[in-house]
């Protein structure tokens, strides 16, 4: 039993489990807290279970009864149950205090944490942001949204450790005292709506990245984006802006081709190996975060020469004879398509479809001027495929990814871009997304 004296609980009720619930059963129960566990489901969660009853945890699964508010002096909330849960709405009246598994690995932080949110680009703006401490020799451990829970990173890294946590909105939404030492907003975009219910909820939540931070602490930010703009009024942080738009000399910036950073040139736009203007802005905010904790130009500037993309994000996979592939499977809408379809001035074969949720693609057509063909697959082929005749691009309709990457292939010439960017979902073929990307990568690999 360690740090005994750091969480002020006594008797937790961890609610869900998943993997940020069952983290952090583990670490109250290791700081000598009785806790509770509930879920409503049993089947899936066996090992979980196994392993909390071991640790001397009261396991209720199946159902979530009342009974398991009793005595319980906080909870702490999976990110994915909603604040109108009935047991939710119960413990609100009983007074019992709610809390998220991010607090808590606040609470536990011996080092200084850094917080990346926003709507999109999480994902890879933290993992360049981590390549580039770790390539200037700075300790960091990556966690929260990304790999390993943040509660049980937090509880084993020590004080010279940073912390590198991407946070959805629904880590966020139950923040109470957490306050990163540097935090960054990327960009707000309307999603996550049916869980959050209205745009202020949802921009509420993003908030809390910096409502505890003073200024001692750093905020960077997206000032090309207006609702985050008028976010950052209410923030106490000093504030570091970044733009692909305009000059900052208190910021990283876009400027004649080049990143700049605090008036500084960093690195030229030709050296840096990911595409898309979208990246372009994660880059610039992986840059601010880097800067400020040290990292050496010489480390940034091989990690953007390097850093070819998180797997299945506009993910560069091979080049074969001239053609290059890229594999961006996690493009399941018609937005990310359309991202996807940007980052590429030279002739795009795309492949794309997938689960059919109702939604038109009406939307793609203004992206589709330097596609010179489509091949099609899943529910929705014929739908895209109709978009592809009203534009007089050619097109064909495919079973298997296989068969796709081969007539790709074939109808190619040097110079061209093999794009997987399905603009849907892709359970009607596969169980993942990422299991898309891999059939496609697979896929690539056997033509080289
Ligand atoms: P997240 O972790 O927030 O889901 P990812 O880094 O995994 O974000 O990127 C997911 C997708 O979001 C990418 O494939 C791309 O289409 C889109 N995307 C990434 N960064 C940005 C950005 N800065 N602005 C808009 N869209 C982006």
């Amino acid at each position: 039993m360690k740090n005994q004296t750091i969480l002020p609980y006594e008797h937790v009720l961890v609610l869900g489990l998943a993997k940020s619930g069952t983290a952090a059963a583990k670490v109250l129960l290791e700081h000598g807290i009785a806790v509770r566990v509930n879920d409503g489901k049993t089947a899936g969660n066996e090992q979980s279970i196994n392993e909390l009853q071991a640790l001397g945890a009261e396991v209720i699964t199946g159902s979530h009864p009342v009974s398991v508010l009793e005595d319980v002096t906080t909870i702490v909330k999976n990110p994915g149950i909603p604040y109108e849960h009935p047991l939710i709405q119960e413990a609100k009246n009983r007074q019992v205090p709610i809390i998220t598994e991010i607090e808590l690995a606040g609470q536990l932080a011996k080092g200084p944490i850094i917080g990346i949110t926003g709507s999109n680009g999480k994902t890879t703006t933290t993992s360049l942001t981590g390549e580039m401490l770790i390539q200037s020799n700075l300790s960091v451990k990556i966690a929260g949204n990304i790999g390993t829970a943040a509660v049980e990173v937090a509880n084993n890294a020590d004080s010279e450790e940073r912390l590198l946590l991407e946070l959805s909105s629904f880590q966020l939404l139950g923040v109470q005292s957490f306050r990163p030492k540097i935090s960054a907003l990327l960009n707000i975009y309307e999603a996550h709506l049916d869980y959050h219910k209205t745009v202020d909820n949802y921009v509420q939540a993003k908030s809390n990245i910096f409502k505890n931070q003073t200024a001692e602490d750093m905020l960077v930010y997206n000032a090309d984006d207006s609702t985050i703009l008028r976010m950052v009024k209410d923030a106490r942080a000093r504030l570091v802006p970044f733009s692909v738009r305009k000059w900052f000399s208190d910021g990283a910036c876009l400027h004649e081709q080049a990143i700049y950073f605090q008036g500084e040139r960093i690195v030229d736009v030709d050296d840096i190996a990911l595409v898309g203007e979208h990246n372009l802005a994660n880059i610039l905010a992986a840059i601010s975060i880097a800067k400020s904790c040290g990292a050496t130009d010489e480390a940034i500037k091989y990690v953007l020469k390097t850093f070819t993309g998180v797997r299945h994000r506009l993910q560069f996979v091979a080049n074969i004879q001239g053609r290059s592939f890229y594999n961006d499977s996690k493009a399941t809408n018609v937005l990310a398509t359309q991202k996807a379809l940007r980052a590429f001035s030279q002739p795009v074969i795309l492949l794309a479809g997938g689960l059919d949720r109702g939604n038109g693609f009406q939307a793609l057509k203004k992206d589709l001027t330097h596609v010179k063909k489509m091949v099609l697959f899943g529910e929705t082929a014929k739908k895209i495929q109709s978009i592809a005749n009203e534009l007089k691009i050619e097109s064909t309709i495919v079973d298997t990814m296989d068969e796709a990457v081969k007539l790709a292939y074939n109808v190619s010439s040097k110079g061209d871009v093999v794009l997987l960017s399905p603009a849907c979902a892709s359970w009607d073929q596969y169980r993942t997304f990422e299991e898309r990307g891999d059939m496609f990568i697979q896929a690539v690999h056997k033509l080289a």
